[in-house]
């Protein structure tokens, strides 16, 4: 799927060096120790993506020193956090052959203020570990967290990934990076550009223009910390859901919910889902002439401020022909209740698990794959109807089963759905992969860009954002020369190559 571009004198010598910099127990270059790295969720035991080695820094200097030598030999490194990404690629590089910089054992927990409500932590951090250590403070503060509680904290964050409580837009949740640049030179952003800097996590903008957002879904830098807001624990925490039969009823439920999350009667982030994905009795769907969809959303505050809301939510919602709505009513210290019930109110809850993950294993075994394809539009019924119905119409033409799990923020709305395969299956898996590629013309051509990409997709889904025969790639590859001129840091990612390799990739 790629050309290799990694010389193996360059990477055997910048290995040599970065044992003696790390130590050798933190370079993997056993063949089972690299296996953990492939993409799941692609064929099984293809090699196409394989990284040539694995460093495993323990602390920011032991990343400084990787980069150095990595520039020093011209040999691209790809970082993960903890390599999680599934869906995306889990931890497969780009470019095979890359070293792999696995930041996992970089795990601690930094700070919890409990004043201000934030975290500090490391990239190694997962959802488990943050949400352990917050339960171990007193339990006063929420982390929002996505499906599933083994990712982390970091890598799910600059991935532009999400969360389903008040705060689960999590790019927005950081506030104050520290990242080793290309160089190997250490930086801080916004108030943490000032040495002592009091206000680093508490105010996410600095003196000067805000170089953050050149982090996310970036190859610019490895970011080694992070600051990460926190929701204060709710006195009551409501898990709701609309359940509702056929596409149609989604014009009146989505034009419904937008004015109700815009005047922040309901807070945190929905999610509609159908199919596997429709998580309805806590049972996955999985009947593909199934016309069912579920909603679910969370409701948080005072007592009285959430049984005003659910006066409202039931006004607004239940006054729609033919759907049923629900909620079940948690304190917010109780941390059993919503453990014991469905996935809905746990991850509402902000209490990490991995049962989702086994219900996606449903269509074909323990060893299910699946590709997310994951379009963008603006939350207006009638425009989510017809991405629906262009979407579920290529998956009837490829013969697979529709399975969506979107994701709505106010004004826009993540139209996900996902091809589940049997990655034992080689033929039909690459076909899958295949299957991709018209669908994203075709959503393209309709106005709509992706949020986030497969590793084997990224440079099709960049060419969709053609504006000005593509002025802002040209605008990052500026940035990406200026900054990383010997190419080294996740070379391709989104797209964006460094000067050496442009044009040169197959995919
Ligand atoms: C069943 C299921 C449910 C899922 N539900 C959700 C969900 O609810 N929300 C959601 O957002 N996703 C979801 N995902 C997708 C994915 O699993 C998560 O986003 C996961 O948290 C990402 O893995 P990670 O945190 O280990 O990231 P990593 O794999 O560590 O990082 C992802 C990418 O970010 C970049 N990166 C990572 N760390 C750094 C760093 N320190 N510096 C610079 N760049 C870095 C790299 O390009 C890397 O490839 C789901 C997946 C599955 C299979």
């Amino acid at each position: 799927m790629d050309t290799q571009f990694v010389g193996s004198d360059a990477v055997a010598d910048a290995l040599e060096a970065m044992r003696k910099a790390l130590g050798d127990d933190a370079v993997l270059t056993a063949r089972a120790d690299l296996d953990e790295f492939r993409d799941p969720f692609y064929v099984l035991g293809s090699a196409e993506n394989d990284v040539s080695a694995a460093v495993m820094p323990t602390c920011v200097e032991e990343v400084q020193a990787v980069v150095r030598i990595a520039s020093a030999h011209g040999v691209p490194l790809w970082t993960v956090s903890t390599g999680r990404n599934y869906g995306y690629g889990g931890a497969a590089p780009r470019v095979p052959g890359s070293i792999l910089v696995n930041l996992s054992k970089m795990n601690r927990v930094l700070e919890i203020n409990e004043e201000l409500g934030y975290a500090v932590v490391e990239p190694g951090v997962r959802w488990f570990d943050l949400c352990e250590a917050l339960e171990a403070s007193g339990g006063k503060w929420w982390s929002s967290i996505p499906d599933l509680g083994w990712g982390s904290v970091v890598g799910n964050s600059l991935e532009y990934g999400r969360g389903h409580t008040r705060i689960g837009s999590h790019a927005e949740n950081v506030a104050g990076m520290e990242v080793v640049l290309p160089n190997g030179e250490l930086m801080r952003t916004g108030m943490g550009a000032m040495t002592g800097n009091k206000a680093w996590h508490a105010y996410p903008f600095g003196f000067g223009p805000m170089v953050d957002g050149l982090f996310f879904q970036s190859n610019l830098g490895i970011v080694t910390r992070i600051g990460w807001r926190l929701m204060p624990r709710p006195e009551k925490y409501a898990s709701c859901w609309v359940h509702f039969d056929g596409d149609d009823i989604i014009v009146p439920v989505i034009d419904a919910m937008r004015d109700l999350m815009l005047d922040e009667t309901i807070n945190n982030y929905p999610f509609l889902g159908r199919g596997v994905a429709a998580n309805t009795e806590g049972q996955p769907d999985l009947d593909p002439k199934s016309e069912k969809w579920a909603l679910r959303f969370a409701l948080y505050g005072y007592d009285e401020i959430v049984e005003a809301k659910w006066k409202i939510v039931e006004r607004v919602l239940g006054s729609i022909p033919g759907v049923t709505l629900g909620r079940k009513m948690f304190d917010g210290t109780d941390r059993v209740g919503p453990q014991e019930g469905i996935h809905d109110d746990k991850v509402q809850a902000g209490i990490p698990g991995m049962e989702l993950l086994d219900l996606y294993k449903v269509p074909f075994g323990p060893d299910t794959g699946h590709l997310d394809f994951s379009p963008v539009g603006p939350l207006i019924g009638s425009e989510v109807l017809k991405m629906v119905r262009l979407v579920r119409g290529m998956y009837e033409e490829f013969g697979e089963p529709y399975a969506a799990g979107m994701m709505l923020l106010p004004r826009s709305i993540l139209v996900v759905s996902v091809m589940f395969f049997d990655p034992k299956d080689a033929e039909k898996t690459k076909k899958i992969y295949e299957n991709y590629d018209p669908m994203l013309q075709r959503i393209a051509a309709e106005g709509y860009g992706l949020y986030r990409a497969h590793i084997f997709k990224m440079d099709a889904v960049a060419a969709t954002f053609d504006f000005n025969d593509h002025a802002y790639l040209r605008f990052v590859e500026t940035v990406k020369d200026a900054v990383d001129p010997n190419g080294i840091l996740q070379a391709g990612k989104q797209g964006i190559w460094p000067k050496s390799l442009r044009g040169k990739a197959k995919s």
